[in-house]
């Protein structure tokens, strides 16, 4: 059986390298022996109702205000969350699965509702590198700062329903000193990155709610050394 995985508009939603989501997502699960099917749901394609993870990046505001149409009139996302397959959705991704969110001409404009957060806009567009304390409320055992690239006019604003993924140390996240947001399976947040290649304890994560175990942590030298030079770079500063 294998681990499905479904990579939605990436012709919409896929700026900064996130499609590199996925391709970490993939390797991850080869190293861990498992098996995954990927379907890249382009947009007027049905998106599958019966993923175990979907994969959504971030956009320029038109592409994004398409993707939350064409997903809207799928309903297929809020299926297959109800179902109990996780989300990762990293900036505009994130923003279109909260309630509203801004769309070029700075008109709300309404998400999936499926993460009880708000969008509206920071004063100052937030561009650099975005370092992150996991919050009490990450999926257990992700402890090890998250590292990642920002871009995004979008100042977020949680509801009680949706939890901080992290509490930021460098760079602006959310906007008001949080990062993300998680809601049992659901997770948003503003790290391009890629998210997965920089921070593979979410991928591992990921991949260890579809198949119902937890994972041990494959270390690789590479990923360990990107990290490290991320850090040492934005501390030098
Ligand atoms: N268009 C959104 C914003 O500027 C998201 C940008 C992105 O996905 N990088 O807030």
């Amino acid at each position: 059986m294998s681990v499905k995985i479904a990579s939605i508009y990436p012709t919409l939603l896929g700026t900064y390298g996130d499609g590199g989501n996925v391709a970490a997502l993939t390797h991850l699960a080869t190293l861990h022996g498992i098996a995954v099917e990927v379907t890249e749901v382009s947009p007027g394609h049905t998106v599958p109702h019966d993923a175990d993870i979907y994969v959504l990046g971030g956009g320029e505001d038109t592409a994004q205000s398409a993707a939350a149409a064409a997903l809207h009139a799928s309903g297929a996302l809020a299926e297959g969350v109800k179902n109990g397959a996780s989300v990762l959705a990293i900036c505009a991704g994130y923003q279109i699965l909260g309630h509203t969110f801004l769309d070029a001409e700075g008109k709300p404009s309404a998400g999936l509702a499926l993460l009880d957060v708000t969008t509206d806009r920071l004063d100052t567009r937030a561009v650099g590198e975005l370092l992150a304390q996991p919050s009490e409320f990450a999926p257990a055992g992700l402890t090890e700062v998250f590292t990642g690239y920002e871009n995004h006019g979008g100042h977020t604003h949680l509801g009680p329903d949706a939890k901080p993924l992290a509490t930021v140390t460098h760079g602006v996240g959310n906007g008001d000193g949080t990062e993300g947001a998680i809601s049992g399976r659901v997770i948003g947040t503003y790290l391009h990155g890629p998210c997965l290649v920089r921070n593979p304890r979410i991928a591992e994560r990921l991949l260890g709610w579809a198949v119902g175990r937890d994972l041990d942590h494959i270390v690789e030298a590479e990923v360990e050394a990107l990290r490290q030079e991320r850090l040492d770079f934005v501390t030098k500063k």
